[in-house]
């Protein structure tokens, strides 16, 4: 047996929505037979960045809005791994938004999980730019970030998920990670994950949710369908879960490594060779 980590205590306030998210992450884990020595789980900043600290894989606290592009390269020096990067709204969405939209075009084969709880709750409960109705500047409107993946071409899995509903949750995170395992490209899963310290709103998010798995109508596979069916429901003040979209594009991983041998199996000119390779595939997608 290979070992990996202790993991640790979560430091989370009880009934906080992370545990439903580590939960689900560990499930699907579980599910897919992946061992954990196999496995990378890179976190931002914020209270959700810990989740790592809790998997007992592999892990890795990224700087602030930094998840997604060390995990991009992490998948890229070895496509082996299996990558799950996750963080929180404030983490994925402000600083680190940039770095989302391209991760989002280049669809590289990893997890991402979002815990969107509307605010910054490691440092209190500021305003996020998800927040429904920001106290700073109420007359913004809150970023929906299955509508900004939809409205990329190279997407080719977004979904949302909330704490509360755990079947639905653990269901859309395996079929997650068997995508990007399975070199399908990015999972986006973004799990509404309430704040009950800062921003309480279990009920309020259990009243507004609208399950597309349950509308025989909604086709996720139509992209164009699918936009204007979400953006519906977000002018009506519902929040749309479940499986919003679900395509195919080529993966970063399959555009510039259509050959892959494990670095560790290469002889010593050609692992110098592709390690000057990957340092320059690097340097060109650097996010
Ligand atoms: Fe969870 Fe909020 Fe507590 Fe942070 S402050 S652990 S987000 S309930």
């Amino acid at each position: 047996m290979t070992r990996t980590y202790q993991t640790g205590r979560p430091i989370w306030c009880a009934g906080c929505g992370h545990f439903g998210v580590h939960g689900a992450m560990q499930n699907a884990l579980k599910q897919a037979g992946v061992e954990l020595h196999d496995t990378l789980v890179l976190a931002g900043i914020g209270c959700s960045g810990t989740v790592q600290n809790n998997m007992g894989a592999y892990g890795y606290h990224a700087m602030h809005g930094r998840v997604l592009p060390t995990a991009i390269g992490a998948s890229l020096a070895n496509p082996e791994l299996t990558i799950i990067a996750a963080g929180g709204d404030g983490d994925g969405y402000a600083i680190g938004g940039g770095h989302l939209m391209h991760a989002l075009k280049r669809n590289p084969n990893l997890l991402y999980v979002v815990m969107n709880n509307g605010v910054y709750g490691l440092t209190k409960g500021q305003d996020s730019p998800a927040k429904e109705v920001p106290v700073a500047a109420p007359e913004e409107s809150p970023l929906d970030a299955m509508m900004l993946g939809l409205s990329i071409q190279s997407t080719t899995f977004l979904a949302r998920g909330i704490t509360t509903l755990s079947d639905q949750l653990n269901e859309l995170m395996l079929k997650g990670l068997n995508h990007a395992r399975e070199g399908k490209g990015m999972a986006f899963i973004e799990v509404l994950s309430p704040c009950v310290t800062y921003h309480d709103t279990y009920p309020e998010w259990m009243n507004k949710v609208y399950d597309v798995d349950a509308d025989p109508d909604y086709d996720n596979s139509d992209r164009g369908r699918a936009f204007l069916n979400v953006f519906t429901l977000v002018q009506q003040n519902r929040i749309p879960i479940g499986m919003i979209y679900h395509g195919e594009h080529a993966s970063l991983q399959s555009a510039i490594l259509p050959e892959v041998t494990p670095i560790h199996a290469l002889d010593q000119q050609h692992h110098e060779q592709t390690t000057q390779h990957m340092e320059d595939v690097l340097s060109a997608y650097a996010v």
